[in-house]
């Protein structure tokens, strides 16, 4: 199986997941041992290979694609095999332990559900991106549910658009190529 099929074959697992609700909620996980700790209270079995994964998640500062995780996050941890790596973040998402975001048109990127859900924001030109905490878009979700109908989530894709300074940035060269306005 080619990496993008098991991309493809992670997806559709964390698919029904999401429709299904955001699963159980997982406590915080600040070290290895309490995510072995969730892994066996789940039913999930510890092996060497899950705990370098999550090892991974717990040096990495930001979420993570699998390819960035089997590479050990740039050698701060020991390197994994990839085919393992999709396979184990499938069964970590499964117990909510991890779970995954698609930041721009990359892979998938997943790190550890530690504070409960966090929804996302990111920049299509620079590719920033900023993690918060539900409640601070619950003012826009209730907005977009009163005028279409729709109850929209930000935790697996994020809400795309330009951040402050690529706004700005934007905004400058469009000034610069802009006819002066008659006053
Ligand atoms: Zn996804
Ligand atoms: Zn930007």
């Amino acid at each position: 199986m080619s990496e993008r099929e098991m991309d493809l074959a992670a997806e559709y697992g964390a698919a029904s997941a999401v429709t299904a609700g955001a699963g159980p909620p997982a406590p915080a996980i600040t070290d290895v041992s309490s995510a072995t700790a969730l892994m066996r209270e789940r039913g999930l079995r510890v092996s060497a290979a899950r705990r370098l994964v999550v090892e991974a998640l717990l040096a990495a500062d930001g979420p993570m694609s699998a390819e960035q995780i089997a590479e050990g996050i740039g050698g701060r941890v020991p390197c994994s095999d990839i085919a393992s790596v999709y396979r184990n973040l499938q069964a970590f998402e499964d117990i909510g332990l991890v779970r995954h975001v698609h930041l721009g048109h990359g892979p998938g990127l997943h790190a550890l559900a530690v504070a409960g859900e966090r929804e996302y924001l990111t920049c299509e030109r620079c590719a920033d991106y900023r993690a918060v905490a539900p409640e601070e878009l619950d003012e826009v979700r209730d907005l977009i549910e009163r005028r279409f109908g729709y109850r929209a989530r930000f935790t697996h894709f994020p809400i795309v658009g330009l951040c402050a300074s690529c706004a700005a940035a934007v905004d400058d060269a469009f000034g610069l190529i802009r006819p002066p306005q008659p006053q």
